[in-house]
């Protein structure tokens, strides 16, 4: 069969709100473009040679309709979802079968099944085979449901050739995934709905393999808040990662997630550091810990917290969210004052989004505060919904109000806004970091 894989096009954070670059006086690069997740290279990897492989990005290029495909798949996030439906109607159209999958079809299945021919729900590689064969009969059925966790230890190295060489990425990482599922259930995340809520680990040998495979690339990116967890297998996981890659001598930069539900134990911090983390970006609004630490008044955890990082040599870039069922219109003075007395200088803050999936999208549904379901919106930087304990407008503006009041009172040095932020190549070329 001929196959086209399409990773839709998705407006980015700052495209759909530009006041956020009126607050602030630096310019923030709206438009740059990241690499494909990982569910598309992963499926290439387990497509057997017999088929033709295609790939198109439509954030970089047109989608190419009018080319014939025996099967599109197509792979999304929930930013993605109208594009993606508007791909999927397209090649429906012109008779083409058609599969949807990745973290929104897995959590809302019913609504993108009316855009395709097949829902792929969970993790792809337990059923991509069976998807092949029944799209090389012709006949898709309408939901194919991954009943059994795959199994971590078959994990197989994502096929980024077909990515690397196409011109227009400015994301040049390795993203690589080692943790899914979480046994965690934060009220604003789809992950457990749809990796499932128990942690499962990729196993160290494979993880490395990759990275050495790929050290071309420009660092390295962990996009797993899990990872410094404070949890038994978490940290057990987590010593086994941080050896092997400090063995490794990796020397690259390597961008590390996590949120203040984090473990403190030295020991960890320290090999944190050493295997070469020399920042992390610190989500602040998600879990039980940061709720508490400036929606409560109660910020000593969070606060140790920060301080054991720091103790340990790693920096913080914070990310902060607001618009939580906790947070009232005082929530935006109390946010600026944490992070004046926390002494953070590198920042940028969003808006609680209830993703499809989440405990919080459930609950907002089923007591109408859904305000819209335009997936263009759900990038963080829109209200989307009723807030709880202020209006609408109060959340707009206090948001607004976060960028420029941060920004006024810690003015961003150009050395940190290369290192830090998306900045413009103008920008970057008018401060001398980087070659005309
Ligand atoms: S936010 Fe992180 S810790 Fe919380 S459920 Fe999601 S993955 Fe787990």
């Amino acid at each position: 069969m001929k196959i086209l894989f399409v990773y839709p096009k998705f407006k980015k954070y700052l495209e759909t709100n530009p006041k956020i670059l009126e607050a602030i006086n630096f310019p923030l690069y709206a438009g740059f473009k990241t690499t494909p997740s990982l569910g598309i290279p992963i499926l290439a990897a387990l497509t057997p040679d017999e088929h033709e492989i295609h790939f198109a990005d439509g954030n970089l290029e047109e989608i190419p309709y009018d080319t014939h495909f025996d099967l599109v798949c197509i792979n999304c996030f929930t930013p993605q979802a109208r594009a993606a439906y508007e791909v999927g109607d397209k090649f429906k159209e012109r008779g083409v079968l058609t599969v949807m999958g990745g973290i929104h079809p897995t959590n809302m299945p019913e609504d993108a099944k009316m855009h395709c021919d097949a829902v792929a729900i969970g993790d792809g590689e337990t059923i991509w085979t069976q998807i092949l064969e029944d799209a090389k009969l012709g006949k898709l059925k309408p939901f194919y449901k991954a009943e059994v966790p795959f199994n971590m230890e078959n994990y197989v190295l994502p096929r980024r050739d077909l990515y690397k060489n196409k011109n227009g990425y400015d994301w040049k990482p390795l993203l690589i995934q080692c943790i899914r599922g979480c046994d965690y259930r934060c009220a604003y995340c789809a992950i457990p709905s749809a990796h499932g809520g128990c942690f499962r680990f990729r196993p160290i040998k494979n993880v490395m393999n990759e990275i050495e495979q790929n050290l071309d690339l420009e660092g390295l990116f962990i996009a797993e808040d899990q990872f410094l967890i404070p949890e038994e297998r978490i940290e057990k996981y987590a010593f086994e990662f941080f050896n092997a890659l400090k063995s490794l001598g990796y020397k690259k930069k390597i961008f590390l997630n996590c949120s203040t539900l984090l473990n403190p134990n030295p020991k960890l911090l320290n090999l944190v550091r050493e295997a070469g983390v020399e920042s992390v970006y610190l989500v602040m609004g998600f879990d039980p810990i940061s709720v508490n630490a400036v929606s409560f008044n109660k910020p000593q955890t969070a606060e140790r917290n920060i301080k054991m990082l720091r103790d340990a040599g790693i920096d913080i870039f914070a990310s902060v969210g607001v618009g939580l069922d906790v947070d009232n219109a005082d929530i935006f003075k109390r946010h600026i004052d944490f992070l004046e007395r926390n002494n953070i200088k590198h920042v940028e803050f969003w808006i609680l989004t209830p993703f499809p999936g989440s405990p919080t999208w459930n609950d907002f549904k089923k007591k109408g505060r859904i305000l819209t379901e335009n997936f263009d919106f759900y990038n963080g930087a829109h209200t989307v919904f009723k807030p709880k304990k202020m209006s609408v407008e109060q959340l707009d503006e206090g948001f607004l109000y976060l960028w420029k009041e941060f920004f006024t009172r810690n003015p961003l040095k150009p050395e940190d806004a290369a290192k830090y932020y998306n900045m413009t190549d103008e920008y970057l070329m008018a401060h001398g970091l980087k070659k005309v």
